[in-house]
């Protein structure tokens, strides 16, 4: 049985779909974006 903490460490870095970006490990529910395109004032 494969621990948590090893199946995040394995996952893929997310990508911006925006730009490209690796997205830091953050909460889901920001979508796909990185936090520059994520940001409003952007
Ligand atoms: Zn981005």
């Amino acid at each position: 049985m494969m621990s948590v903490i090893e199946f995040f460490r394995n996952l893929p870095e997310k990508q911006c779909s925006k730009c490209g970006d690796v997205i830091q490990e953050k909460a889901d529910c920001y979508g796909n974006v990185c936090d520059e395109c994520d940001h409003p004032a952007h």
